[in-house]
């Protein structure tokens, strides 16, 4: 049998170091890596300092493991410093990458502002990274491959770094640890996000291996909201199901609850 793929975890923030914030992201990705199969080897936490960070890196790579997961200081101000640390560590210039420059330009264009300097640096990888897009927030994460070992930085909100985490991510390393993902849509029509929530929240409590995510589609008026589902499973049937079930649950809350019939979209992406 082949050995289990291993992963280590690096979270930055000074704000962990003394105790003002809990490294909440460092359990949530362990607890998701070892349900995908992934061996944790190691969670480290080092404040928001050049040098720290790239010995941590610098020891978690002599390692070896398949994976380095940071989490944390991907932001605009000048403490946000994850990326120029990882650079130092791959010996690798800290670059402006023309790709992740677009998706920061993307973000604030679509909010009426100004693409500052400040803001410009998130845009700013160690050289051959590829960005992964924030659907959540405006920093994209970092991607970039060193020997054998695949290094993601992702940012410190919880709720970018896991929506990043499961959308661009887990697939990858599901696909290599043997375990399958099951995909599902829905479409609802004529009810509204905000109204559709408590109904997602129970189907998630239901179904806690399931992620669960709602896209609203076109115009708050006409309101359409797809709904994704995926779920992991090394039984690509076990998998289905559990997707199957939940989507089947939450279509069965939205027609009891508003009488709307919701439709299954062919491609669940
Ligand atoms: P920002 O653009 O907000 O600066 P960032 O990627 O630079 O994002 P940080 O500045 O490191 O991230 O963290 C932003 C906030 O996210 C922190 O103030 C904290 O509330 C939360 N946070 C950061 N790291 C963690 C962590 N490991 N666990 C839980 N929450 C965290
Ligand atoms: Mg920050």
């Amino acid at each position: 049998m082949e050995a289990q793929l291993t992963c280590e975890i690096i979270s930055v923030g000074n704000e962990l170091l003394i105790g003002k914030v809990v490294n909440t992201n460092a359990s949530w990705l362990a607890e998701r890596l070892t349900r995908l199969g992934v061996a944790v080897k190691r969670i480290t936490v080092v404040g928001d300092d050049l040098s720290e960070i790239s010995s941590c890196v610098g020891e978690a790579l002599s390692r070896k493991p398949r994976y380095i997961l940071m989490t944390g200081g991907l932001g605009p101000t000048y403490d946000d410093i994850t990326l120029e640390g990882l650079a130092e560590a791959l010996g690798k210039p800290l670059i402006l990458n023309h790709e992740a420059l677009e998706m920061v330009r993307g973000k604030y264009e679509k909010m009426g502002e100004e693409l500052t300097e400040a803001r410009v640096k998130m845009a700013k990888m160690p050289e051959g990274a590829e960005p992964l897009p924030n659907p959540v927030g405006t920093a994209p994460a970092a991607k970039i491959l060193f020997g054998n070992t695949v290094i993601y930085a992702l940012p410190g909100v919880p709720r970018e770094m896991e929506a990043i985490f499961n959308e661009s991510i887990s697939k990858e390393v599901s696909m290599e640890s043997g375990f399958r993902i099951a995909e599902l849509s829905l479409r609802v029509t004529g009810v509204k996000e905000s109204a559709l929530a408590p109904l997602i929240s129970r189907v998630k409590e239901l179904y806690p291996n399931t992620y669960i995510k709602s896209h609203p589609k076109g115009s708050e008026e006409k309101s359409s909201i797809e709904i994704y589902f995926n779920a992991f499973h090394r039984d690509e049937a076990a998998a289905n199901r559990l997707v199957k079930e939940a989507a089947e649950k939450l279509a069965h809350l939205v027609e009891e609850a508003y009488g709307k019939v919701v439709s299954l979209l062919e491609d669940p992406t």
